[in-house]
């Protein structure tokens, strides 16, 4: 066998045999190392280079490393690839080991392990959004879920069916979920990227649950903050158990679980916030959502809240209307809303630098946010009217009361201190007098020592007295040898104390020379640890105002919050929906908001329409009819959009809106793919109306975008009919039904509640012009090969299929259903081809009559003409 074990090798593995499922980074000096399968995998993802140390068992040891002082990039770029990491750190001096013998090796712990659902460091978070832990648990039949986010503190828990989980998970969007070990993963994690993280029963017992919040917590009993099922425990214990895990006993800040009721939150599946592109687009990213197109918020911790609330609309009435008349009162005072938005503007994230100086991973720069947040809530407490609408005012009220914390931060600490509190020198100036003194030791010891020289010769009346330096004595006194007599003579002799003769000098030092030497030499380390005394004092003095300072951070929040809503609304012409408790639908000139922020970059008109879908009782569906690219999609869409947009409180795309309360949205569009899930378009497509059709009730708003397009036109049309009528009669809910089956628009005339609407366009030289204004009515055809042409498909093919169109449409009129003879009655493809084939040539000619000379810049003109000669050549 190879060379034994070394007594390091052996403690990385022991240390390593506790966390097989993370990447062990363990603490070498200034390096982070990983060995083994750890440094393959991690050398791999990180793209680094694999190197080996030693051997064991008689093999090479891989190895590679990072920077301890640039780890985070690194360790987020291995969270995101799915990978957790043990950060294992040298708890002692080197030198301490030493002591212990030549082979000893340094004490090394595991401090934290990082994982998606426990990130607190700034570069491993986005800023504008939360990043949520959440904790899955069914007990006996009763589902709940709990989620955390430690960068800030907030802590919720919902009683929840197992078939609310997929639309729950889809709202919160947490990076790691934890699971009871041994259960069944539920159905809708099939959905998520979360982490899945499996714990053992121990950490799901709701009973110790229950005594792990309430010691947490500091209170006797958890009634205060809810009345919590067994499963609502359980799954919060699991957080707090996982937290303690991850952060080592270093509990993160949790505000006390906020207990969210089911019902209080409009349901919005997955599928449906996919394909509405709420929070993001279908390509996945933040640009080009809703999101992405409503936040006018200026602080991080305002654009979380705008996102929270746009994932979670509310169902009663009377919060969204408290919501709606803060809104209206920042639209309607327009200069005061600049004020705010002013001061705001200079607002840190409050709520993360407290989650982090909690956890002991602040540093100054954290406690300067603190008073930066502090100062601004005090501008705006001083500032803000008295007669506020109600969520408003509470949040003004929290912001008052805080100047002593505030006062303490702006003495205490200097504009821009540096990241890292051992760094020093974010202390201010006239703080605290022995820093100030050890400072001027450490800065000015020359002048500090010269001033003694001063006064000492002043005292002994000797003018060429002298503190001089050197590496033998350090400081001592000089004078010359004539002066001798004087200073080894009574009373002098009592202060100086002879050191050494030389030929021509005599030299002495005195007790305060030395002292004043040792602390020059001390004065480095002794200002640093004043510093860092100074900084934790800081730092229990914020935590000991935790809950004041979050209620400052959620009040900013808020007003950034209804700050950014109303300029939206002010900017883009939005209007106050009136929310009801009918079962009304009606928007007068709505606009999807995405769509005409798109529309208006290219310079383009987005035209509003209305829609009005209301019912006493019973169904209100609308048909809608229209060619391809009339804009169908969007007009249901832009509805949903106005439907969650009002009942999360904010005003709406339109002229003019009002809505009976909503309590699911659901959306689908025909035959989207879902391959990663390895299903066949239609299957998806199937699966998604069952489940609207199961579970939508009479306050539902749905949404369906030609379902039944991906199977043969027969079936989709008597499956898209089956299901009209089922949402019709069953669900009698309010919905927008778009499709191309032209022969659905007969059952208006059989459904009292299902009216038909039509896209409308004009029919111009052969071409068709799409119009966009939705109106009452059947469309007649589809316009598909006129569409096809528009996007450029070979002519021979267009004049092909319009040939086959017309004759099957031309049968279909005289009453024939045998269509395979019909197409045997049409000339051969090549024949079409042929006569209606391009003569060479055309192709510059289309160009040439396509073309505006007037719109070309003569850069264009100039690339034209090359491209002109192109086509020539050819
Ligand atoms: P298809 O049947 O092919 O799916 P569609 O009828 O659903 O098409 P949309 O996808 O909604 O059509 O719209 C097509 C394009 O038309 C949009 O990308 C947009 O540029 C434009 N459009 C849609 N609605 C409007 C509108 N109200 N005003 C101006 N432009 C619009």
């Amino acid at each position: 066998m190879g060379a034994q074990t070394t007594p390091m090798m052996a403690q990385y593995l022991e240390i390593k045999a506790q966390h097989r499922d993370a990447l062990l980074f363990y603490r070498m000096g200034d390096f982070y190392e990983m060995f083994f399968d750890d440094a393959e995998a991690a050398a791999e993802a990180l793209d680094i280079a694999l190197t080996k140390r030693g051997k064991h068992a008689g093999e090479d040891i891989p190895m590679c490393g990072v920077p301890a002082h640039s780890a985070e990039g690194y360790l987020l770029t291995l969270i995101r690839k799915g990978f957790r990491v043990a950060i294992c750190e040298q708890m002692e001096d080197p030198s301490e080991a030493k002591k212990r013998g030549s082979k000893a090796v340094v004490r090394r712990e595991v401090v934290r392990l990082v994982t998606p659902g426990t990130l607190t460091e700034d570069a491993l978070l986005e800023p504008r959004r939360h990043n949520y832990l959440a904790a899955w648990s069914e007990i006996r039949g009763d589902g709940a879920l709990a989620w955390a986010d430690i960068s800030t503190g907030a802590f919720s828990v919902m009683a929840c069916p197992a078939v609310r989980l997929g639309p729950e998970l889809a709202r919160l969007q947490p990076t790691e979920i934890l699971l009871r070990d041994g259960s069944d993963v539920p159905a809708a994690l099939d959905d998520q990227r979360a982490a899945q993280t499996h714990l053992g029963p121990a950490s799901f017992d709701s009973e110790s649950a229950a005594i792990r919040l309430t010691g947490h917590f500091k209170v006797k009993t958890l009634d205060g903050f809810g009345r919590f099922g067994r499963a609502q425990l359980s799954a919060m214990g699991a957080i707090l158990d996982y937290l303690e895990l991850t952060q080592k006993g270093q509990l993160p800040r949790l505000t006390p679980p906020t207990d969210v009721a089911i019902g209080s939150v409009m349901q919005i599946d997955a599928a449906t916030r996919k394909n509405l592109e709420l929070t993001a687009s279908l390509s996945g990213g933040r640009a080009g959502s809703v999101l992405s197109v409503i936040d006018m918020t200026v602080t991080a911790a305002g654009g979380r809240l705008l996102a929270r609330r746009l994932s979670s609309p509310l169902t009663d009435r009377r919060e969204i209307l408290e919501r709606l008349e803060a809104v209206a009162y920042w639209v309607s005072d327009p200069a005061g809303r600049a004020d705010l938005r002013q001061v705001l503007r200079r607002v840190p994230d409050l709520d993360r630098a407290l989650s982090r100086i909690a956890i002991d991973r602040g540093g100054p720069r954290d406690l300067v946010a603190i008073r930066a947040g502090l100062d601004a809530a005090k501008a705006l407490h001083l500032d803000l009217a008295a007669e506020l609408p109600a969520i408003l005012a509470k949040a003004t009220a929290s912001l008052g009361g805080h100047d002593e914390l505030r006062d303490l931060l702006d003495a205490a600490l200097v504009a821009e201190p540096p990241l890292l509190a051992r760094d020093g020198g974010f202390v201010s100036q006239g703080f605290r007098d022995d820093l100030d003194a050890e400072r001027q030791l450490r800065d000015e010891g020359r002048s500090v020592v010269a001033a003694l020289q001063q006064n000492y010769a002043r005292d002994t009346g000797i003018g060429a007295l002298k503190i001089k330096h050197n590496n033998v004595l350090g400081y001592f006194i000089e004078t010359p040898a004539t002066h001798a007599q004087k200073m080894l003579s009574a009373p002098l002799s009592d202060q100086f104390i002879h050191r050494q003769t030389t030929a021509n000098a005599v030299r002495f030092t005195t007790v305060e020379l030395s002292e004043i030497e040792t602390r020059i030499l001390n004065a480095g380390g002794q200002a640093q640890a004043i510093e860092l005394d100074v900084f934790a004092e800081l730092c229990r003095n914020c935590l000991a105002a935790e809950p004041q300072i979050s209620g400052v951070a959620a009040a900013l929040a808020e007003l950034d919050h209804f700050a950014g809503l109303a300029e939206l609304a002010a900017s883009l012409d939005w209007a106050r929906p009136d929310i009801n408790d009918t079962r009304g639908f009606e928007i007068e000139a709505g606009r999807h908001p995405v769509v005409e922020a798109a529309l208006k970059r290219a310079g383009q008109p987005f035209i509003a329409n209305d829609c009005t879908l209301s019912a006493s009782d019973g169904a209100a569906i609308t048909l809608l009819t229209g060619p391809n690219m009339a804009g169908k999609s969007t007009w249901l869409r832009q509805n949903a959009l106005a439907a969650i947009l009002a009942q999360m409180g904010s005003f709406v795309p339109c002229k003019a809106a009002s809505i009976g309360l909503v309590s699911q949205v659901f959306s689908r569009v025909g035959a989207s793919d879902d391959l990663a899930r390895g299903q066949s378009t239609f299957m998806v497509e199937m699966v998604e109306t069952a489940a609207i059709l199961n579970q939508a009730d009479d306050r539902a708003l749905v949404i369906l975008d030609e379902i039944g397009r991906g199977t043969a036109t027969y079936d989709g049309l008597s499956i898209a009919w089956a299901v009209l009528e089922h949402l019709h009669a069953v669900n009698q809910c309010r919905a927008l039904f778009a499709t191309h089956y032209h022969e659905l628009t007969q059952l208006a005339a059989r459904l009292p509640g299902l009216s038909n609407a039509t896209l409308a366009v004009k029919d111009w030289d052969g071409d068709v012009v799409f119009l966009h204004e939705v109106k009452p009515g059947a469309a007649d055809r589809s316009y598909g090969v006129q569409v096809a042409k528009l996007a450029g498909l070979p002519k021979a093919v267009i004049a092909r299929a319009q040939s086959v169109l017309d004759a099957l449409e031309k049968g279909e009129r005289e009453g024939r259903n045998d269509r395979h003879a019909m197409i045997d009655d049409l000339p051969l493809f090549r024949a079409v081809a042929t006569e209606t084939a391009v003569p060479k040539g055309s192709e510059v000619e289309d160009k040439l009559r396509d073309l505006d000379p007037d719109a070309l810049t003569p850069r264009d003109a100039l690339h034209l003409l090359y491209d002109l000669r192109t086509m020539v050549k050819d």
